[in-house]
């Protein structure tokens, strides 16, 4: 159902972007990848999916910019690159705070404000957005992350409604803790920060707030992503779909 659509995600060199690009390709979308990473592993996910590749640095706005002209009109827009940073507030680097916000929350506020005009001309789209269940909720020492993510719900929902009579579509998918190199990341400092082990902050952090007691897998990600293109998901706009074992459900 995606043939002759093109889709751009963000991010999707590694973890829930290569997983959405891999779900959307499997429906017969062309694919542009985006992302930092190894030349030779890249070049292979190219060839895998047929994709084309723009490495931009989406932290600046001449990065969203430099993707967007290379891409060109995209019908399905992606907007999942991420990083975190785990510190107490007043000690979180500034340059850092900078940073998330660029990239967490401005990054898709560029690339959307590019991507929508071919979107309305063309009288279909798909704006989706990975945020988090950290869009809907916070944790301690994540105060630039949980800041962008609860700013990229609320752009999702103000996309959702002036989009709604062009049949382009905006919707977030929030996950809890998916098993991805940036989750993996972030142990040694929540390990520094709280004093724990290894394995205390898997159990007694990571998935403490998960009922299912389960990471979720990139390849559920990229299942909903699919789903949210379908026609028959023309009236879900606006909304944010959690996967997240129940966190946000306590
Ligand atoms: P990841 O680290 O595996 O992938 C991040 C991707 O973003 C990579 O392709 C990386 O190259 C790219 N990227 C990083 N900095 C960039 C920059 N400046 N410009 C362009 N691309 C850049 O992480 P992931 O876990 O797959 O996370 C993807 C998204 O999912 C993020 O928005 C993250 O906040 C969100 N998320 C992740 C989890 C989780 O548990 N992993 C949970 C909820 C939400």
């Amino acid at each position: 159902f995606l043939k002759g659509k093109r889709a751009l995600i963000t991010g999707s060199t590694s973890g829930i972007g290569l997983a959405i690009a891999r779900a959307l390709q499997a429906e017969g979308a062309e694919i542009v990848l985006n992302g930092f990473g190894d030349e030779d592993e890249i070049a292979k996910l190219r060839e895998e999916l047929g994709a084309e590749y723009i490495n931009t640095d989406l932290t600046t706005v001449e990065g969203a910019e430099e993707l967007m002209a290379g891409a060109g009109g995209v019908d399905v827009l992606v907007n999942n690159a991420g990083m975190q940073h785990v510190a107490p507030v007043e000690e979180f680097p500034v340059d850092k705070w900078n940073a998330i916000i660029a990239l967490n929350l401005s990054s898709a506020f560029h690339t959307a404000r590019l991507a929508v005009p071919h979107m309305k001309q063309a009288g279909w789209g798909r704006i989706i957005n990975t945020a988090s269940a950290h869009s809907l909720t916070a944790s301690p020492y994540k105060a630039a992350y949980v800041a962008a993510k609860h700013g990229i719900a609320g752009l999702t929902k103000t996309l959702a409604l002036e989009l709604a009579e062009h049949n382009v579509t905006a919707n977030c998918i929030s996950p809890a803790y998916v098993w991805t190199p940036l989750v993996e990341s972030q142990i040694p400092d929540t390990m520094k920060s709280r004093g724990m082990t290894r394995e205390e902050v898997m159990n007694d952090v990571l998935l403490a707030r998960q009922p299912t007691k389960k990471f979720v897998q990139v390849e559920e990600v990229g299942a909903l992503a699919a789903f949210l293109c379908r026609d028959v998901a023309q009236n879900i706009t606006g909304a944010n779909y959690e996967i997240d074992g129940g966190w946000t459900a306590q």
